[in-house]
C-alpha cells in the first residue's frame, strides 16, 4: 500500500513570484507549485509531485493503448544515423536532430520520433502475414532541438512522448488500426479531463495520407484551428489553407517588397498588407538584415504577425519574393504528385527546423523528390500570394462562416502508408506465397505536454487544480495548528490511506496556517481537509479546490465522503 506523502519529508519549494521568463500559465504554475525545474532551455526536471502527476498520465495512456491489443516495448533513444539516412530524415530534420558522436567518430543521433527503428524491429520480427497486424507502442524521452522551446513543458527540447506504430498487409487493415488508435484517443483524453477537438491536418512530414491531430483549445496554444459552426468540419490552419487557396497563385493577392526605411512595427506590417494585425499568413517571406527570418507557406507553417514582432525592432524588415529562393536548393524542399510539382515548402524558418513538416513524396515514377530547385523546378511567383485564413472565412465544406481558435497538439495520428516499409523493404510472406509490402501507420501523444495542457486548461487564479485520476494526491491534508492538529491531521491521513485513498498531508512545522493555505491552493489537489479551530472536537473541515465549497464533518464523515 502507498505511503501517505508528508510535506514535512517531501522535496518541495513553492514559489510566490512568477519565473521571470514564464509567459504562459502553465509554465509559471508548475514551477511555482514546485512540479519542475527548469536545466536549460527546454530540458526540464520532473521533481516529486509533478513525477506523478506524469506518471498517471501515462497510466492512462498505458492502460487504454493495450486495450486496443497495442503491446508496449521500448526502443533505444540513441540511435545510429544510418536507418535515418537511409529514410532522408538525418538530412530533413535539418537543426531539429541532435546529432551526435561516439568515441571512434560514429555519427548518431537522439531519436525526435522512430518510425524508422519500429520500421527495422517489425522487419526483424515478423516474416509472415500471420504475424501481422501488430501494433507496438512505447512511452519515451523524444529529442528535438526546437528552435523556440518557450512555454516551459509544453515545448521542450527534451520530452515525453507515447509513440505508436500498427503495421498491415492490406489497407483495410491498416484504416481499422487507425480507428482503433483514434478512439482510444479519444478515450484517453476524455479521462485526463482535456477538453479536445479532433481535426484534420496535413500529413506532411510523415508523408502519409489521412492525418488527423487532436487539440486542446487554450489561449497559450501556438496551433490555429478552423472550426465550422454549421457542419463537423475541423482543420488546423494549414489544412484550411490547403483546402481554400489552391495552391497555383489564385488567393488573395500578391506581395511585393515593404519598402521600410524605419523600423516597421506589427500594424505597419499589417498595414502594408491590408490585413488585421492578428492575421495568420501564408506564403510570406520576411527577410531582416538580409536574412531570412519567417517563411510561410501551405504546407509549412503560418507566420503569425503577433510572434513576427520579435524580429521587427530593431531589424529593417523586407518582405521578399520568392525569387530569393531561385537556385538555393538547400532552402526548397517539394512534393512530386501525380500532376507534377505539387507542394513546395521552404527551409529558412528558423521557428521551424528543416524537415518537421515536411519531407519529400513520390512522383510518377514513384521516386522521391529532394533538392527541388526554385526556378528550375517550379514557378516561382506562383507561390507568392498571401493567404489569410480569417474568421468568417467559407467552410470548405458549406460554405458558413469558419470560426478560428488557439490550440496545444497534443496528438497526432497518421496513415503513413508504405513510405517507410518501402525504405526498408519490410515485406512479409503473404497468404499466396509471395511477399506483401506492409503498410504502416503512426500515433503519437506528448505526454509531459499534456500536464502543461491540462493546467493551461483547468488552473485558476490560486493556481493548479487538477482532476482526480490525474492528481498527485486524492486529498491533501492540512494540519493548520500546532500539535493537536498535526496529530489529528496524521491520524486522519492514516485512515484515509487505509481506507485506500492517496493522501498528501502537511505537517510542516512551523509553517503558517495561511502560507499552508496558499500552498495546497497552489498544488492544486482536488480536496483539501483541513484540521484547524476545531480539532479538539475531532472536527474538520473539506473544502472542494474547484469551487471553493466548504463543510466541517467528523473523522468518520470525511472518510465517507471522500472514498
Ligand atoms: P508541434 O506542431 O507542436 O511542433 P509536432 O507536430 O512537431 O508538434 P508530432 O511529430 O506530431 O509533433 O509529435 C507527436 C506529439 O508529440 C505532438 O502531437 C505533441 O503532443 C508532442 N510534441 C511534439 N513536439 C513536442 C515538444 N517539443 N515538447 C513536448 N511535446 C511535443
Ligand atoms: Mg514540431
Ligand atoms: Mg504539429
Ligand atoms: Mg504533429
Amino acid at each position: 500500500m502507498a505511503q501517505v506523502q508528508r510535506m514535512s519529508r517531501l522535496m518541495i519549494k513553492t514559489l510566490r513570484d512568477d519565473p521571470a521568463d514564464a509567459e504562459t500559465l502553465s509554465h509559471k504554475l508548475l514551477v511555482r507549485a514546485g512540479y519542475v525545474r527548469r536545466n536549460a532551455a527546454g530540458i526540464w526536471t520532473w521533481l516529486p509531485l509533478g513525477k506523478k502527476v506524469l506518471d498517471n498520465i501515462s497510466g492512462v495512456v498505458r492502460e487504454e493503448m493495450d486495450a486496443i491489443g497495442a503491446q508496449e516495448v521500448l526502443l533505444p533513444a540513441l540511435l545510429p544515423k544510418e536507418p535515418y539516412e537511409a529514410s532522408g530524415r538525418w538530412e530533413e530534420y535539418g537543426d531539429l536532430l541532435f546529432r551526435l558522436k561516439d568515441r571512434k567518430g560514429g555519427d548518431y543521433l537522439l531519436g525526435p520520433t522512430h518510425e524508422e527503428i519500429f520500421t527495422q524491429t517489425v522487419k526483424d520480427q515478423c516474416t509472415s502475414y500471420k504475424d501481422l497486424p501488430v501494433m507496438l507502442y512505447q512511452i519515451q524521452t523524444k529529442y528535438r532541438d526546437e528552435a523556440r522551446p518557450r512555454s516551459g513543458v509544453l515545448r521542450g527540447r527534451e520530452f515525453q512522448m507515447k509513440d505508436s506504430y500498427s503495421f498491415d498487409t492490406t489497407d483495410e487493415g491498416l484504416a481499422h488500426s487507425y480507428a482503433l488508435h483514434r478512439a482510444a484517443y479519444i478515450k484517453i483524453f476524455e479521462r485526463l479531463g482535456l477538453d479536445h477537438r479532433i481535426v484534420s491536418a496535413v500529413s506532411g512530414a510523415m508523408g502519409g495520407s489521412a492525418s488527423e491531430e487532436f487539440l486542446a483549445p487554450a489561449a497559450a496554444g501556438e496551433d490555429t484551428f478552423a472550426d465550422c459552426p454549421n457542419c463537423d468540419y475541423a482543420a488546423n490552419t494549414e489544412a484550411v489553407t490547403f483546402a481554400l487557396a489552391p495552391v497555383d497563385g489564385s488567393a488573395h493577392g500578391a506581395v511585393e517588397e515593404l519598402d521600410t526605411p524605419d523600423t516597421p512595427t506589427i500594424e505597419t506590417l499589417a498595414e502594408h498588407l491590408g490585413v488585421p494585425a492578428s492575421a495568420t499568413l501564408k506564403n510570406l517571406l520576411v527577410k531582416v538584415d538580409g536574412e531570412i527570418v519567417a517563411v510561410g507557406v501551405p504546407g509549412h507553417r503560418e507566420v503569425d504577425l503577433g510572434k513576427l514582432g520579435e524580429h521587427l525592432a530593431p531589424a529593417v524588415v523586407e518582405l521578399v519574393t520568392a525569387e530569393d529562393f531561385v537556385g538555393r536548393d538547400d532552402l526548397v524542399r517539394g512534393y512530386v504528385g501525380p500532376q507534377g510539382l505539387e507542394k513546395v515548402r521552404y527551409l529558412a524558418d528558423p521557428r521551424v527546423a528543416p524537415g518537421t513538416s515536411w519531407i519529400t513524396g513520390a512522383n510518377k515514377e514513384g521516386k522521391h523528390a529532394r533538392n527541388v530547385v526554385a526556378g528550375r523546378d517550379f514557378e516561382v511567383d506562383q507561390y507568392l500570394d498571401v493567404v489569410v485564413v480569417e474568421e468568417g472565412d467559407p467552410c470548405p465544406k458549406c460554405g458558413t462562416g469558419l470560426t478560428l481558435d488557439r490550440a496545444i497538439e497534443i496528438g497526432h495520428i497518421f496513415q503513413l502508408g508504405r513510405k517507410y516499409a518501402d525504405t526498408f523493404q519490410l515485406d512479409v510472406l503473404g497468404q499466396q506465397g509471395k511477399p506483401v509490402r506492409v503498410t504502416m501507420g503512426s500515433y503519437g501523444i506528448g505526454v509531459s505536454r499534456a500536464v502543461a495542457a491540462l493546467t493551461e486548461q483547468t488552473a485558476d487564479d490560486k493556481g493548479l487544480c487538477w482532476p482526480r485520476e490525474i492528481a498527485p494526491a486524492d486529498v491533501h491534508v492540512v494540519a493548520a495548528g500546532k500539535a493537536l492538529q498535526t496529530e489529528l491531521a496524521l491520524d486522519v491521513s492514516e485512515k484515509l490511506n487505509a481506507a485506500g485513498l492517496r493522501v498528501l498531508v502537511d505537517d510542516r512545522p512551523g509553517v503558517s496556517p495561511g502560507v499552508k493555505f496558499t500552498d495546497s491552493e497552489l498544488i492544486g489537489v482536488p480536496k483539501i481537509l483541513v484540521a484547524g479551530r476545531r480539532s479538539a472536537d475531532g472536527v474538520l473541515e473539506l473544502k472542494d479546490r474547484r469551487t471553493g465549497e466548504r463543510e466541517e464533518l467528523t473523522v468518520d464523515e470525511a472518510i465517507a465522503r471522500l472514498t
